[in-house]
């Protein structure tokens, strides 16, 4: 991937120089940045958030903080405000990647840079650059976690039973997230050695494909809807003692919901024990921390933020300079343009390397001894 990429990356590419373009000026001190992240519900936004709004204010820029509620329109709002009061960028969390196109397209009629954050802001012109992390690298570390625990590269032979699960089917994450799991996951299922029993999102076969991803989809990535569609999964398929060997979960809060729907209908399933599956997640949420040293989830994927609040405060200033944007490793296309983009490593985090986010400084250590 990256050099191809860094090669192509051509318009905003250029010589090297690191001094100004003069296209753009350079933003007085003291400049207004919008911030608009989805919703204060889910740990990971409050993170960053506050992350990059105490680095922009620390380097004497004027930060308007938004969190939308998990609603599009709020969203919309939050950023038509942000450019009210004069924000020269605005960085953006889409809650809905497609919905938020019309309040950066009319950022952008102000002058206004628009930097996605995250997550990509699709179907328009209007989004100057993209920081996120390795996406499908997200489904690969997921996978490869859950074909290492069933022994399935040294020949098991199964059948072991799997659920699926993606994330919210307006996130374009969510995509890639399973793109990445499922071209691993599914030449299992072409062998027979995975199988998906229950009819969830009308039933998950080797004739799965990528862009059916939207029917084993979490609305919102929320755990009480996670708990449901598992509640059902159980009731449909697992009321008989069933086992179930593995779950394919996106985001540790879904997790939580299908260990929530286990531990309700099917009590007999014990953590720590061959009945209990295992499960995959993202985010290293404390909640995960606590429910993967307790054994009630087996993996997590780890995407230090801090580094991505880091990557984004680097290019803001590099913007505010009036200079090249540098270290930009891909570019994505959101399908209308390329948008050059910083991609960061996510992290596979297990019960052997749980304390790596200490080290990492993403959990302090008293807080890591209260959850483990
Ligand atoms: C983010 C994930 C997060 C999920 C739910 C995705 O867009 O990339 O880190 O787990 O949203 O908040």
């Amino acid at each position: 991937t990256g050099l191809a990429m860094v090669v192509g990356l051509g318009a905003c590419g250029g010589t090297r120089s690191g001094t100004s373009t003069g296209e753009s000026s350079s933003l007085e001190k003291g400049a207004t940045i919008g911030i608009s992240m989805p919703t204060k519900s889910e740990e990971r936004w409050n993170k960053d958030g506050n992350n990059l709004k105490a680095k922009l204010e620390d380097a004497g820029y004027k930060v308007i903080l938004s969190f939308a509620d998990d609603k599009p329109a709020q969203q919309n709002s939050d950023i038509e405000n942000m450019v009210n009061n004069d924000a020269k960028i605005v960085v953006v969390a889409a809650k809905d990647g497609t919905a938020v196109g019309p309040a950066v397209e009319k950022a952008r009629d102000a002058g206004t840079k628009v930097i996605a954050y995250d997550r990509l802001i699709m179907n328009t012109k209007a989004v100057d650059y993209y920081a996120t992390f390795q996406l499908e690298q997200v489904g690969v570390l997921e996978a490869n976690y859950l074909i290492d625990s069933l022994g399935l590269k040294d020949g098991a032979k199964g059948p072991f039973n799997i659920e699926l699960f993606t994330g919210s089917p307006d996130d374009n994450n969510a995509k890639y997230f399973f793109k990445g799991a499922w071209d691993l996951l599914q030449p299992y299922f072409e062998s027979g050695v995975l199988v998906s029993p229950s009819n969830h999102g009308g039933g998950v076969t080797k004739d799965f494909t990528v862009d059916d991803w939207q029917k084993i989809s979490v609305q919102s990535w929320k755990t009480e809807q996670a708990q449901k569609d598992m509640e059902s999964i159980l009731d449909s398929t697992y009321s008989q003692g069933q086992k179930l060997n593995a779950v394919l979960s996106p985001y540790d809060g879904i997790t939580q919901g299908v260990i929530n729907a286990i531990q309700s209908k099917r009590p007999d399933m014990q953590p720590g024990t061959d009945s209990w599956p295992f499960m995959t997640g993202q985010d290293a949420m404390e909640i995960a921390v606590a429910n993967i040293s307790q054994g009630l989830q087996g993996q997590t994927v780890f995407k230090n933020v801090n580094d991505l609040a880091d990557a984004v405060y680097d290019m803001i200033i590099e913007i505010a300079e009036g200079k090249e944007v540098t270290g930009l490793n891909g570019k994505f296309n959101n399908n209308t343009i390329e948008v050059p983009s910083k991609l960061l490593d996510p992290v596979s985090i297990t019960k052997d390397n749980l304390s790596d986010l200490v080290k990492a400084g993403y959990v302090t250590q008293d807080k890591f001894d209260q959850l483990t």
